[in-house]
């Protein structure tokens, strides 16, 4: 395929009037002489950004449904609703839950994985949970309380086996007793470890990166920082993070959990390349519902929609967003100012690097799978490339 006339986003800069070339699913060049080659099909760009498709480190569903619904149907309509958002690799994410619902959870994407067409957008799973600060602490936030408990490698071990290397990454607390060893445990068998929901102060946490972890689930959102307990004041996850050079960091990036300043902060004290913007997205993402079921039909956390993001119906807290990656897109150049190259590292390099896929992934370069994304002046998406074929 030949992609003609169009504003190739690279994480350097702009390259305009670019012609692009892909030979089986492979970037082959940039520079491309002809608009059009015998035995090539060809899109004209007509002045569309070439963004490197977006790549959403967490995400708990779209499009009405919920990974945690445990159905292949399920997995399907969240991939490929995210899909005409841009989004062409993704890791289904689940809320904190039963070893019984995590479990069908693994099942159901085992058998997504066989069936779906679009497999192979999401290699790979994220268990937000359930190891977090437990029932009636202030971190929580959305994720269920009757089910948060301490890490528990019997239970880890049981997990493992059944997702036969489908679990990519974890997050626990790491102030937890037994967060340490279930960070080294994880680290020793490939996995990622991510700190999350956590009242950790700066040395707890501090600990936990020496243990294993290596990065810092939706940054700012349930992660502790500066404040005063009785006569003492502490340092928390933010500080810590900041001052650990190992550690990278995942944003929500739906505009309304974290303020641009936030942003900017982290980038400049992490560099881009550690900064992933995430969605964090619910199954309304998508959709226009104005309410919903976090987590599972069954026994999932009901929530409202206001202002484009989910709350608890106390609005007591967010409660995950509605996001897509396009969206985030939008919040990033439109609203917060950032080049589009630099929200491309976050949106795409940055969460390539943190997967370990960036010699294929998350950036457009000769010699990269052709994931693409084609975005109108006003950033919305206009075609979805995946393995060299227009999926959108
Ligand atoms: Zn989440």
């Amino acid at each position: 395929m030949i992609v003609s006339g169009v504003r190739a986003v690279l994480p350097t800069g702009i390259l305009e009037d670019c012609c692009v070339r892909i030979e089986n699913g492979v970037i082959a060049a940039l520079d491309c002489p002809d608009r059009e080659m015998a035995g090539y099909e060809s899109l004209d760009g007509g002045g569309a950004y070439l963004f490197p498709g977006f790549i959403d480190l967490h995400v708990h569903g779209g499009g009405g449904a919920d990974f945690m619904d445990a159905t292949p149907a399920a997995f399907e309509t969240a991939v490929r609703t995210h899909l005409a958002h841009g989004t062409t690799r993704l890791y289904p994410t689940a809320m904190s839950a039963t070893e019984e619902d995590l479990a069908a959870f693994i099942a159901a994407y085992h058998t997504f994985k066989k069936e779906s067409p679009l497999a192979a957008l999401a290699p790979g799973l994220h268990l937000e949970g359930p190891y977090f600060q437990g029932a009636g602490q202030k971190s929580s936030g959305a994720q269920p309380k009757g089910v948060l408990r301490l890490p528990d490698l019997a239970e880890v071990d049981r997990l493992l086996a059944l997702a036969h290397g489908a679990i990519l990454r974890w997050d626990a607390a790491p102030e937890l007793a037994g967060a340490p060893a279930f960070a080294s445990y994880l680290k020793a068998r490939g996995i990622r470890t991510a700190v999350a929901h956590t009242d950790a102060t700066a040395e707890e946490c501090a600990r936990g990166f020496d243990s294993g972890f290596s990065h810092v689930t939706h940054f700012y959102n349930a992660t502790s920082m500066h404040r005063k307990r009785e006569q003492t004041v502490y340092a928390g996850v933010v500080e810590a993070t900041y001052l650990d050079d190992r550690v990278s960091i995942e944003l929500i990036g739906d505009g309304c959990h974290i303020p641009r300043e936030d942003i900017l902060l982290a980038m400049k004290i992490k560099g881009a390349e550690a900064v992933s913007v995430i969605t964090d997205a619910t199954r309304i993402a998508g959709t226009d519902c104005k309410t919903a079921k976090l987590g599972s039909l069954k026994n999932g956390t009901d929530v409202i929609v206001e202002d484009g993001v989910a709350k608890l119906p106390d609005r007591s807290s967010f409660a995950g967003s509605i996001a897509t990656m396009d969206r985030c897109l939008r919040v990033l150049c439109e609203r917060y100012g950032i080049m589009p190259s630099t929200a491309s590292v976050l949106l795409s390099l940055a969460p390539a690097r943190y997967m370990g896929i960036a010699d294929r992934k998350g950036s457009i370069a000769v010699g990269k799978d052709a994931d693409l994304c084609l975005v109108t002046e006003d950033y919305k998406i206009k075609n979805v490339i995946v393995g060299g074929e227009i999926a959108v």
